[in-house]
């Protein structure tokens, strides 16, 4: 173990109370101009690391505990797919290298990250073989660069999340894992969301959850599944879009009121219009609390304003609820004396 590991780690911080994970890098950086949707491959951290340094500074400042190495999609098939295999080694080292930085001067947790390969093919050795040795190349640059724990995620196939799971473990470093479920409420091999966590918390995993895909309406059964079938850490990090039961994710979400899209799907470029705000994400928050969810985040579409509302949902005030709003000096809809009568009552302005 190494025993520069800063303390308290993350499982101890879990002892103490709820830990928050801000995800979401592709769909903000894809938004701020610095990464192209599509095959969504984090060469940002090769070609723009000052930009991926200043999101992992927002999220914490928001009230993030934990700096997510960007390397999700960061892995040897996608970068075969865009023929940038050579460069497989630098982007994982570059990622963990810039989130550590941001972690270390802020005291918050690194954490190394695998994900789903699209690879994986259930009863074929030789993509099972594959796939285990895409995660242990990706673990060992996570140990190298001192994580303080490792993060599996995305996952459709609980089989595929226990390969990672077996080779996070090797680590010695805390684990967490958490699947998407997409349209059926079951994993791709059949597996009830209540299942999988079991499957993968009696492997050993120290906590586990659900990740992207779900918006919190429609993760929040799933979660209730989870919550009532694992004794271990529960994590909930749902994509802050407004799904709901007859469009469950936010890739079968349907805009009726547009028809200028490249295509019949919004996602994953055009979903503005069903953001959840952050009244929604802290209404999310306290109801995923309640149900035992102890680590806490949000995915795909997420950004600093949403990890705020988690964390103030949870009674915190990190950095940035110094500028929380208070409309009380608002020139139209304030209440402020200072204020010009003129302009606060005047009825044309709402
Ligand atoms: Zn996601």
């Amino acid at each position: 173990m190494d025993t520069s590991r800063k303390s308290p780690g993350l499982l101890q911080r879990l002892a103490e109370g709820p830990v928050i994970c801000a995800e979401g890098y592709l769909f903000e950086l894809e938004r701020r101009g610095y990464l192209q949707a599509g095959a969504f491959v984090p060469e940002a951290v090769l070609e723009h690391p000052e930009m991926v340094r200043q999101l992992h500074r927002e999220f914490v400042h928001a009230g993030s505990d934990v700096v997510e190495a960007f390397t999700y999609y960061g892995h040897r098939e996608k970068l075969r797919l865009i023929g940038k295999e050579h460069l497989l080694e630098e982007l994982n080292r570059n990622a963990l290298a810039i989130a550590g930085e941001v972690a270390a001067e802020s005291g918050t947790l690194l954490a190394g990250n695998l994900s789903n390969t699209n690879l994986f093919e259930p009863g074929d050795n030789e993509s099972i073989n594959a796939v285990r040795a895409m995660f242990e190349e990706q673990a060992a640059w996570a140990v190298d660069a001192g994580a303080d724990l490792i993060i599996g995620e995305t996952f459709s196939y609980t089989a595929e999340a226990l390969i990672a799971l077996d080779v996070m473990r090797q680590t010695g470093l805390p684990t967490v894992v958490t699947m998407a479920f997409h349209r059926a409420d079951a994993t791709r091999e059949g597996d009830t969301a209540g299942e999988s966590a079991r499957r993968i918390a009696d492997a050993g995993a120290d906590v586990v959850g659900l990740n992207c895909c779900r918006g919190p309406w429609t993760m929040l059964p799933l979660l209730e599944d989870v919550a009532a079938s694992v004794d271990c850490h529960i994590a909930a990090l749902p994509v802050p879009y407004r799904t709901h039961a007859g469009e469950p994710t936010f890739q079968s979400l349907r805009d009726p009121h547009c028809d200028c899209l490249l295509g019949e799907m919004p996602f994953p470029i055009a979903l503005d219009p069903f953001t959840c705000n952050r009244f929604e994400i802290a209404e999310f928050t306290r109801k995923a609390h309640a149900l035992g969810v102890n680590y806490l985040g949000v995915c795909c579409g997420g950004a600093p304003h949403h990890v705020r509302a988690i964390a103030e949902a949870l009674g915190r005030t990190p950095p940035a609820s110094r500028y929380s709003p208070d409309m009380s000096k608002h020139a139209f809809f304030g209440t402020d004396a200072m204020l010009q009568a003129h302009n606060t009552g005047a009825s044309d302005q709402i």
